[in-house]
């Protein structure tokens, strides 16, 4: 699996691939990512990146011209995404589908973003990591290689640790807890301790379907339920259950 960034900031990117289980992978050759310099398709003397807006206001807007070059410059991939506020959510789902691609081009925006003309015809898909406007998409591009990345086979040590996560199965992980069991008067919950393996999943079944209840019902609907889920969560509608945080 290869992520090409294309970016005004390229070693914003190479640095954070270079460390942590992405570092790893990558040195292992599992995967591979390349930061592409948008400046380096500039053709002027001055290698100019941005401009005025059309229509005015403030700010300034990436010309098309060096943007399309580096997409260009990339040759065959599978999907090209741009980064941006107005893009639709991007998602754990994404994730998984795009960690089955051979090569996908992340263009990254700056300003008040790229000329649109490149999002009408040079790009498969535009995607935002959340509600609120960063100031570059270099973040944006490490969020979803990142997430991306650590699905692909070999890249977690632990294939297990992937699966159980949340947002994989839709509903948010319980909590974890190591050593020691007891720590400034705080104590782990028992049956952590019991090594019970069927009470241990059902207490973390139970978390799980707990703190999705309190911090995101949204997700609740759209995950399969087991009859013992639903009678846990008719107590916890009943009003019997914790208050999260
Ligand atoms: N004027 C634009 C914001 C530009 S922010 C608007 O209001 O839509 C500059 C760049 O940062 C964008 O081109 C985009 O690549 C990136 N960016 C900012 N917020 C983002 C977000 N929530 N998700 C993904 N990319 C984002």
């Amino acid at each position: 699996m290869r992520f090409t960034v294309l970016t005004l900031f390229p070693e914003l990117i190479s640095s954070y691939v270079s460390q942590g289980v992405i570092g790893r992978a990558v040195d292992a050759g599992l995967v591979d990512v390349q930061a592409v310099d948008i400046r380096d398709f500039t053709t002027d003397r001055y290698r100019t990146v941005d401009d005025v807006p059309f229509g005015g206001g403030a700010g300034m807007v990436l010309k098309p011209e060096p943007v399309a070059a580096a997409i260009e410059s990339v040759g065959e991939v599978d999907h090209r995404v741009l980064l941006t506020p107005s893009g639709r959510p991007f998602s754990q789902a994404d994730a998984v589908q795009w960690s089955h691609k051979k090569s996908v081009v992340l263009v990254c925006g700056r300003y008040e973003g790229i000329d649109d003309r490149i999002r009408q015809d040079f790009v498969d898909d535009a995607v935002s990591i959340g509600d609120y406007v960063l100031s570059g998409g270099e973040l944006g591009a490490l969020v979803v290689l990142d997430a991306t990345l650590r699905l692909v086979p070999g890249v977690l040590g632990n294939a297990e640790s992937a699966r159980q996560e949340s947002y994989s199965e839709g509903l948010l992980e319980h909590p974890h807890f190591t050593r020691p069991s007891e720590w400034r008067g705080r104590a782990v919950p028992d049956v952590l301790l019991s090594g019970h393996h069927a009470r241990i999943d059902e207490w973390r079944r139970q978390k799980s379907l707990e703190r999705t209840w309190a911090l995101r019902r949204d997700l609740i609907s759209r995950v399969s339920l087991t009859s013992e889920d639903k009678r846990f969560l008719a107590a916890l509608e009943a009003g019997q259950g914790d208050e999260e945080n």
